[in-house]
């Protein structure tokens, strides 16, 4: 979940792990702990037909996540 401040342009003032509800930690301007963040409009074979759906997980919550799939994420290094 993404607070925005209100000047005219939008800009990421907080993130929150939308699982655990935690803050993402930021030092002035810069985010100082990585976490995903999922964007998804949904096509009309769906049952959301163009809803815009986002959130955001901490590395911990992915991780998680991620453990709990039947078939691994694939890494790149
Ligand atoms: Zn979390």
């Amino acid at each position: 979940m993404r607070q925005y401040t209100e000047k005219k342009r939008k800009e990421t003032e907080k993130v929150f792990c939308n699982q655990c509800g935690k803050e993402i930690r930021k030092q002035g301007e810069m985010f100082v702990e990585d976490y995903l963040c999922v964007e998804k409009r949904w096509g009309y074979f769906s049952k959301k037909d163009n809803e815009v759906h986002r959130f955001e997980l901490c590395e911990d919550c992915y991780d998680k996540l991620c453990a709990s799939f039947r078939i691994p994420v694939d890494i790149e290094k």
